[in-house]
């Protein structure tokens, strides 16, 4: 295997239809790594026993995950400051001696994550040390997801919505339909078609306190120029002042892509700004808003109920209003980027 300059890199994807798949080279990855890697090896083995509850919301799914190895991730401060004082974890001076990884198109590295929210729990990091921007990634995750497929999906958290390295780009992969949102029925989310376009279907939905839009279809092209304009509309009408907050999630499955785009507004609920007893550690990420919440602390995984999740979905996320508003953005810009491009001329 070809070697390159970043100290634990052993493995390079030799690209589609190159060898071995993408899959593959991450499992004898992550296999490998569970033998030289003692971290990895005992959060992985404790994850096969965390606690879960499940609450059947509105027809839908909720899980509660009691998952104590989260504990650092949820509590990271995130504030531009005190990212700036820590080293970054996801640099490869600073990574552990342990890790190894998989070189993805020249610039990116597929590394298994110590402290896994799902078994086989990848991080995708950048190879520079550059923002997490959502632009840094739009081009990246619709084909990731593909080549991960079926055993992965793909999600991105933005800088305020979860990311505990802001700092530093990266993705990360978990088991495909291990998340709620990948299974529930469509109507869970009440999902209705708001724009169709070469073959890909925008839709917009709500479930228990969340905002969804879904991006659906089997060409790549026409589906993240969707996905690039409906974030351009996001950017031109926040919901809040400011870089629009957003996570995603992106699955592909029988030919077919799927995107769930949550539109945020808060990066953490009420709950987890209040002093003492009342505090209760929830950091939403996509995989808390995708149906899987994680509660590093016992107490607080005992406490949860229906009303809390409620609240705590309906604190970070955007409303409806707003997402109807980037909506409205999106139709407009697209009905005038057609109609300039068709009848300007012939009008003038
Ligand atoms: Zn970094």
């Amino acid at each position: 295997m070809e070697r390159m300059d970043d100290a634990n890199e052993t493995m390079a994807y030799p690209g589609d239809g190159g060898g071995e798949s993408l899959p593959d080279l991450c499992l004898r990855l992550h296999a490998g790594q569970m033998m030289t890697w003692p971290l990895l090896a005992e959060n992985s083995v404790a994850l096969a026993s965390v606690c879960e509850r499940a609450f059947g919301l509105d027809g839908g799914t909720v899980n509660v995950v009691f998952n104590p190895g989260r504990i650092n991730s949820t509590k990271a401060d995130t504030d531009p400051a005190a990212v700036a004082r820590r080293p970054c974890f996801l640099c490869p001076e600073n990574r552990p001696r342990e890790q190894e990884s998989i070189l993805y198109l020249g610039e990116w590295l597929i590394l298994c994550n110590p402290y896994p929210i799902f078994p086989r729990h990848l991080t995708v990091v950048h190879r520079e040390h550059r923002l997490q921007d959502i632009r840094g990634i739009l081009g990246v995750l619709p084909g990731l997801a593909r080549r991960l497929s079926p055993v992965w999906s793909v999600f991105f958290n933005g800088p305020l919505s979860g990311a505990s390295a802001p700092d530093h780009l990266h993705l990360q992969a978990v088991p495909s339909g291990a998340l709620p949102v990948e299974t529930d029925s469509p109507s869970v989310w009440n999902l209705k078609t708001v724009h169709e376009r070469e073959g890909v279907v925008l839709s917009f939905g709500t479930h228990a306190g969340r905002t969804l839009l879904t991006m659906e279809g089997a060409r790549e092209e026409p589906l993240s120029r969707i996905l690039i304009e409906v974030v351009d509309a996001m950017e031109r009408v926040p919901p809040t002042p400011g870089k629009p907050m957003m996570n995603l999630l992106g699955r592909f499955r029988d030919g077919r892509w799927t995107l769930f785009l949550f539109p945020r507004r808060q990066g953490r609920p009420e709950v987890f700004f209040r002093e003492g007893e009342e505090q209760i550690l929830v950091s939403p990420g996509t995989v808390e808003m995708a149906g899987t919440i994680i509660t590093p602390r016992e107490a607080d995984f005992l406490r949860m109920n229906e009303a809390l999740i409620r609240q705590i979905y309906r604190d970070v996320s955007a409303d409806a209003g707003a997402v109807e508003k980037v909506l409205d953005s999106f139709r407009e810009h697209y009905l005038s980027s057609v109609s300039c491009a068709g009848k300007c001329p012939e009008e003038g």
